[in-house]
């Protein structure tokens, strides 16, 4: 994503009421922050957060938190969350490599990673978000059954991040290289902003779904 800063987001973000602050605070008992004892579903590199708005709005049993690194990009989520009521979503700024101080071990039921920055260069390969450097992390709080959904149109980024799920601790559970075409998978899909913008070029959009292997 090409960042463009915005003046005073930094100040923005950190009086927000829509972001949580002390997020190290609430590790292992989110449910207590949503008050509810709902499945948590985060995505990872939400951008704008157009898919997370749509998601919580529709699954309001479902509690959503957005992870972005990015105060420049995370405003646009911030700025758009406050004409909605949506109680069941909330958004924290870190880089996920912080990820296991944020969440307890087996807090989180799903994670969506969506178009996922490609890291071209093989030496930052540890830095897509897909490798198996992230998902031992991502094994570690997700619960036993706990899956990861995955989405791009980067047939490079996909077929890298479909070599990493042994490694990385997960057996897949489906997968697809055309979503938009697959009536099973593409039942109930909720386009991110990316998606939107790669499938009116034409692009194909591939998407796994892969579940914590239990005994490695
Ligand atoms: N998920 C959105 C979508 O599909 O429309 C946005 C996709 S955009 C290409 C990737 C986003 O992930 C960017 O906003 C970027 O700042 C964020 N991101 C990339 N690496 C990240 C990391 N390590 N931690 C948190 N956010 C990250």
């Amino acid at each position: 994503m090409r960042l463009k800063h915005v003046k005073g987001a930094e100040e923005y973000i950190a009086s927000s009421e829509h972001v949580v602050q002390d997020y190290k605070k609430h590790k292992g008992c989110w449910n207590e922050y949503f008050g509810n004892n709902n499945p948590i579903h985060i995505e990872i590199g939400m951008g704008k957060g157009q898919f997370l708005m749509q998601m919580a709005a529709t699954y309001p049993d479902i509690n959503y938190i957005g992870i972005e690194r990015y105060s420049s990009v995370l405003i646009r989520a911030v700025q758009k969350k406050e004409e909605l009521d949506l109680p069941n979503l909330t958004f924290i700024l870190i880089d996920a490599t912080e990820i296991c101080e944020v969440f307890g071990e087996k807090e989180i039921d799903r994670i969506y990673l969506n178009f996922s920055d490609p890291w071209p260069k093989a030496r930052h390969a540890a830095r897509r978000l897909p490798s198996r450097q992230f998902l031992e992390r991502f094994r570690v709080i997700l619960s036993d059954d706990g899956q990861i959904e995955f989405k791009t149109d980067n047939r490079a980024l996909f077929d890298f991040a479909f070599e990493e799920i042994i490694p990385g601790g997960f057996d897949m559970v489906q997968y697809t290289y055309d979503l938009h075409n697959n009536e099973e998978m593409n039942v109930g899909n909720i386009m991110t902003e990316y998606e939107h913008k790669f499938s009116a070029l034409g692009n194909k959009i591939c998407k796994y779904i892969i579940r914590k292997k239990i005994c490695i």
